[in-house]
Order: structure tokens, then C-alpha cells, then sequence
């Protein structure tokens, strides 16, 4: 008898015609277990039981085996890896008899929780869960082929195509952090836009952890958490930027630990963002910093000069914008804030030489840009400067005021006058009095010089760049 009985469980489960099977539980059963499961709220916490518990739903028992069901395959492994042992010995403390539990997948079980204007779209249960509303739309310029990559931001790239390149996940999650206006959000989307060019059937999610929250929120108001979590367990690449947001935050910060744990078991990639490093960050929980820190923790550093110019040579020829290379070192020297600070002050330049219809120049570029420049200014004095310059040929410091013009003397007093004028916010006569009472004329003629050198003499370029790391730090 025994046999026939186990034959027929072994048959029906797993099946669709589950309902069908006629192993009903008796009243008693039935009444043990509404009150098990009623238990779970204290035992486990109203969270808990809302978010996981609450869907229980008893179908057979069997042989001392009580089988109960939850509407999804991701949500039986969840509870069978964290609440069954316990679930398990609070039955079996109400009865003896109850000596197994088993968790069944029974689709329609959802019902209870669903508010009934949701109720329609489970007759298509298989299709993925819409996404559209709760992604954020990616910005079409924020890609690979956009992105300039140097020394700051390499290992944060390098981990981004790695992610994108590989077949299976390499590193879960992957961890990007780093001052404002560094490009955490330009790689994020930049990974997204690939992995939807290269597999159009994954579902990508991005969105901020503000938005994450939102939702959440919308969905706890709503009566849908179900709804929430199948569409945030539903995607194959999970992605929330700026995940500092939710500090602070507990029930969101449990419902993302959550989401995190189920997608790392299904083995789908997540990709976080966030100002300071997994262990930095304050009024998360602990245990959600050490899963942040797991995979792989790629910090984006500040940007060098090199970096600063590379990205606005990038950006000219996106802007198809004439402006000349001193400009773009100019700004590479003095807008050293962040990137999109940057940016900004090239597209300040453009559009005003565009509206005003005059090229653009060093000159025109230190006026339009006044305000930010002089909140730039590091102070670097003259003094400095002829300082450093000096030192560096093996000159005295009198020789960048005197009159003499041996060319040993009078190259490094012009390198000088350049940084001057690159370096400080001093007009051209103001400089010239500083080198001796020269004229402006004189001043204009050697940061010309300087320019023309720098491009045609790589001694001279090299000696410019040693000496403006010495001042710039
Ligand atoms: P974050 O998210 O770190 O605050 P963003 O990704 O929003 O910074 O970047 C700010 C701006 O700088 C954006 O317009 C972005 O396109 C640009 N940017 C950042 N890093 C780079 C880079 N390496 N190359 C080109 N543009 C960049
Ligand atoms: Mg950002």
C-alpha cells in the first residue's frame, strides 16, 4: 500500500496536474498547519513572513510529509535553504506524525497575494515579468567607444568588459566605487548597452538605488511585493548605481539583501555602484557590506592630466567643435574637480564661441570661464614657477628676471612665462612685470613659442610636463 501511495506522489510532482491529485489533507492537518503557519509571523519576523512565509500553502499530507506549495521555483529554494529546518520543527513540535516537510511549486498559489487587477496577466505565467517601468532608460552616449580609459579608471574598465566578454559570470558582484563625476553611471550603461547588443534576450535592469527604493515602497503600498520580486528575480543582469542611497534604509537594504542572495544563487550578474568602498560604507548592515565586497571591488580614482586631456580630445571630436590644443590642455590643467565638470566648461566654450560667432581661444576661454576658473585656481604663484623652472635647467632664480638673452637662459625664462599663463589666472602684463618689467607683447610671444616647441621638440614638451607635475602635485 505504502507503495502505490509513494508511486503516485512520485508521479504527480512536479506535474500541472498537481491540483488533481487526491491527497487531500485532513481537517486536522489542515487546522495544525493554519496555526503553523500562523506561528511564523513570531517566529520569524512580520518581514520575513510577508515577504516569503505568507504564500505557504498546504496541499497534502502523506506519510508523516507535509507538502506545502509557493508559487515560484526561486521562492521554494529560498525558503528550503533558510526557513524549512525550522518550519519543519515547529510542525513537528505541534504533532508527531509530521516528520518531513516538502515544498511543492503550485503556480496559482499566488493568488492570495495579488491584487486582483494583477490577477489576469498570471494566465501568462512563463513570460518574464515586465521590466520596462522599473528599469531606468540608458543614456545612448554613455558606451564603451565613449569612454576613455587611463590609468584612474582602468581597472574599473577592464572589469566592466570582462563582464561583458565573458560567457559565464566572473565575479559576483561586481563592485565599482568612486568620487562624484568619475563615470561609475557612463560604465554601468556602457555594460548594459553591450550585453543587450550581444544578447537581445537578456534582461538587463539598471536603475539607482533611490529608484530601487521607490519601488519597493510602490509595491509594499500596493499590496504587490510578489509582482516586485518576480520582476527583480525574473532578470539575468541586475545593476543599481549609487547604492549609498540606502543607507540608512533597513527594510530596503533587507528586501536588496534579498534580491542580491537569490540572484547570486541563480548565478545572474549584479553590478553595484556606490561613493565609497563596500566596507566604507556607512548605515548599511553589515552583512550586506560583506556580500557587496564578494566579487570583485574595482575603485575609480581621480582623474590625472592625461586622463582630463584624453577625455576632452574624445569629446571635440564628438562635439566636431574647433578648438585649439592649448585649450583643451588649459582646461586639462585647471578643471581637475571631475569629469563632468569638465565637460561642462568645453561645452561652455563651444557654445559661446558658437552663439558669438568667434573662434575659440586661450583668451576667450579664460573670460567664459572666470567663475569656474578662479573656484579652480590652486594658487600657484610666479614665484613658484620661476622657482621650479630655474631649478630644473640649473639656472638662478635672478636669470628669470634679467635682461639676458643667451638662449640657455632665455628658453627656460619663456617655458616659465607659459606655465604663468597656464598655470595662474594673471593677465599677460601682470606676468610680463613679474619677469623683469617685460612687455605683454613679450609674454605672448614666448607662450606662442613655448606651444610651437611643445609639439615640434619633445625635449622641450618633456621638460614643460616635469615641471608642471612639480607644481601641480
Ligand atoms: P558618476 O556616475 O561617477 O558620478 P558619470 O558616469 O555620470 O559619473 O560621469 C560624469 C560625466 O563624465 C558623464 O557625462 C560621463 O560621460 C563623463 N565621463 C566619465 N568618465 C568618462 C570617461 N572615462 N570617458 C569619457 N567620459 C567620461
Ligand atoms: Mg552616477
Amino acid at each position: 500500500m505504502s507503495d502505490a501511495a509513494g508511486k503516485s506522489v512520485a508521479l504527480i510532482r512536479g506535474n500541472a496536474e498537481y491540483q488533481e491529485a487526491s491527497l487531500e489533507p485532513s481537517a486536522e492537518i489542515l487546522a495544525l498547519w493554519k496555526k503553523v503557519h500562523n506561528d511564523m509571523r513570531g517566529e520569524f519576523g512580520e518581514a520575513i513572513f510577508r515577504s516569503w512565509l505568507k504564500p505557504l500553502t498546504l496541499q497534502a499530507f502523506y506519510h508523516g510529509t507535509m507538502e506545502v506549495s509557493v508559487p515560484t521555483r526561486f521562492m521554494r529554494d529560498w525558503i528550503q535553504n533558510h526557513y524549512a529546518e525550522r518550519i519543519l520543527s515547529m510542525c513537528s513540535d505541534t504533532s508527531e506524525d509530521i516528520k518531513r516537510l516538502q515544498i511543492v511549486v503550485v503556480q496559482n498559489a499566488i493568488i492570495d497575494d495579488m491584487p486582483s487587477n494583477e490577477a489576469p496577466k498570471k494566465a501568462n505565467e512563463n513570460k518574464k515579468p515586465d521590466i520596462s517601468e522599473v528599469s531606468s532608460p540608458l543614456d545612448e552616449r554613455l558606451t564603451f567607444d565613449t569612454f576613455v580609459v587611463g590609468k584612474p579608471n582602468a581597472l574599473a574598465h577592464a572589469a566592466a568588459r570582462r563582464v561583458v566578454e565573458s560567457s559565464v559570470v566572473p565575479f559576483n558582484p561586481l563592485f565599482v566605487y568612486g568620487g562624484v563625476g568619475l563615470g561609475k553611471t557612463h560604465l554601468m550603461h556602457a555594460i548594459a548597452h553591450m550585453i543587450k547588443e550581444q544578447s537581445p534576450e537578456k534582461t538587463v535592469m539598471y536603475l539607482s538605488a533611490e529608484k530601487f527604493m521607490y519601488q519597493f515602497v510602490k509595491a509594499i503600498r500596493s499590496d504587490s511585493t510578489m509582482t516586485f520580486k518576480e520582476q527583480f528575480r525574473s532578470v539575468d543582469v541586475l545593476m543599481i548605481d549609487d547604492i549609498q542611497f540606502i543607507a540608512g534604509k533597513e527594510s530596503t537594504q533587507e528586501e536588496f539583501f534579498h534580491t542580491f542572495n537569490a540572484l547570486v544563487d541563480q548565478n545572474k550578474q549584479i553590478i553595484i555602484s556606490a561613493d565609497k568602498a563596500p566596507g566604507d560604507l556607512t548605515g548599511i548592515d553589515e552583512r550586506l557590506r560583506s556580500r557587496l565586497a564578494w566579487g570583485l571591488v574595482a575603485d575609480i580614482h581621480p582623474t590625472t592630466y592625461e586622463l582630463r586631456l584624453g577625455i576632452l580630445q574624445s569629446k571635440r571630436a564628438q562635439l566636431q567643435a574647433d578648438v585649439p590644443d592649448s585649450v583643451l590642455e588649459f582646461l586639462a590643467l585647471k578643471v581637475t574637480s571631475n569629469i563632468r565638470e569638465l565637460e561642462g566648461a568645453l561645452n561652455r566654450i563651444v557654445a559661446h564661441a558658437d552663439v558669438s560667432k568667434v573662434e575659440v581661444t586661450l583668451e576667450s576661454t579664460q573670460e567664459v570661464l572666470q567663475d569656474l576658473l578662479r573656484a579652480h585656481d590652486r594658487r600657484i604663484t610666479i614665484d613658484e614657477i620661476q622657482r621650479k623652472v630655474a631649478e630644473h635647467y640649473n639656472l638662478k632664480m635672478a636669470d628669470m628676471h634679467s635682461a639676458r638673452r643667451a638662449r640657455n637662459v632665455a628658453r627656460p625664462r619663456q617655458v616659465a612665462m607659459y606655465l604663468a599663463k597656464m598655470l595662474t589666472s594673471r593677465s599677460l602684463p601682470e606676468i610680463g612685470r613679474k619677469f623683469g618689467g617685460r612687455d605683454h607683447t613679450t609674454v605672448m610671444h614666448a607662450v606662442r613659442k613655448v606651444e610651437e616647441l611643445i609639439e615640434a621638440d619633445s625635449q622641450i614638451a618633456q621638460d614643460v610636463d616635469v615641471v608642471r607635475r612639480a607644481l601641480t602635485g
